[in-house]
């Protein structure tokens, strides 16, 4: 079996895999019919809101009713892509769709062409995954919007905590460089005072767009507080990460930002910390806090370093 996402790696460990798996064991799956396997695809489909083990229970169950050998799931916008089995040279895709809300495209294949037969088993087949699809696929879009600071599409703190404590675990196990960047937007306020709330919520959203163009895929970008941020950057050295901090503050410093006509330009303070051995997620944190202040008493648009 084979899987091909960054976010989203199919588990096979999950409790739902698990409980199919059993099933699968106890009942003779070649020994019942159409409509019993039909009955049963559409029982546990239903089982789940995991959208990786929606459609690995569809790959097995459907492998019983027609013959093929790989099943390919992708919907861009929610980031899910999932390959299972090995990809043949044959094949037909659909797209998914529910009252024109689309749901992803899937691709079945195998080495010989399917016939008109096929074709409309996989369409009548088809049918019982709309539904649980759509069902898991809102559930991860909801997973996903918590996690999310609604303003800017940063993380959130939550999320914050969560990522950076897994990669602080990662760093240490493998021995591997963290650092993380507080950045803090300077004189924030006087922009809500000169332009208005509305104009310092622009300038917010187009902070984090730059911030996020200048980090790497690996790197994470979660609103911090008000008019603050933090980058995680992993598997990154106190050196490269202050050529990434002076990189951010320079696009930052040269950010033009349209509010009614007005061209409002910003400058950032920025606080860098690499993960130490006696570091916990609190005192990086509280370091790249320090370092923070440091860039501010010293006069602002600058990076400084965590002692
Ligand atoms: P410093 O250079 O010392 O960081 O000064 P500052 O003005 O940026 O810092 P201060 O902490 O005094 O003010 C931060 C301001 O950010 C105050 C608050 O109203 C504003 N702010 C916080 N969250 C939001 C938000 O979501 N939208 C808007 N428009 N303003 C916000
Ligand atoms: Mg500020
Ligand atoms: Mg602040």
């Amino acid at each position: 079996m084979n899987t091909q996402s960054n976010s989203n790696v199919i588990n096979l460990e999950s409790s739902a895999a698990k409980r199919f798996a059993s099933t699968a064991k106890e009942l003779p799956l070649l020994a019942l019919s159409h409509e019993e396997l039909r009955q049963l695809l559409s029982n546990q489909l239903q089982s789940t809101l995991d959208v990786q083990d929606i459609l690995m229970m569809f790959f097995k169950i459907s492998q019983r009713m027609i013959s093929y050998d790989s099943l390919t799931y992708k919907h861009e916008s929610q980031s899910v892509a999932v390959e299972l089995g090995v990809l043949q040279k044959h094949r037909v895709a659909y797209n998914l769709n529910y009252q024109g809300e689309y749901l992803g495209n899937i691709v079945f294949s195998r080495g010989r062409s399917f016939t008109e037969q096929e074709l409309g088993d996989f369409e009548s087949i088809i049918a019982s995954l709309i539904f649980p699809l759509r069902n898991g696929l809102l559930y991860a879009a909801a997973l996903q919007s918590a996690l999310k600071d609604p303003l800017t599409g940063a993380g959130n703190r939550i999320s914050m905590q969560q990522t950076l404590q897994r990669d602080i675990d990662t760093a240490q196990r493998h021995k591997q460089p963290l650092s993380v960047l507080m950045i803090d937007i300077d004189y924030f306020k006087r922009i809500n005072d000169c332009y208005g709330h509305s104009a310092g919520d622009l300038v917010l959203v187009e902070i984090a767009q730059a911030i996020q163009m200048q980090l790497r895929s690996t790197d994470a970008l979660f609103r911090y507080g008000g008019e603050e941020f933090l980058a995680v950057l992993p598997n990154t050295c106190e050196a490269d990460a202050l050529v990434v901090a002076e990189r951010l503050r320079a696009s930052l410093a040269a950010l033009l930002i349209n509010f009614a006509g007005e061209e409002i330009s910003i400058t950032a303070s920025l606080g860098c910390a690499t993960l130490g051995s006696d570091d916990s997620l609190s005192s990086l944190l509280q370091r790249s806090d320090v370092a923070l202040y440091a860039a501010k008493r010293k006069g602002r648009n600058q990076v400084q370093v965590a002692p």
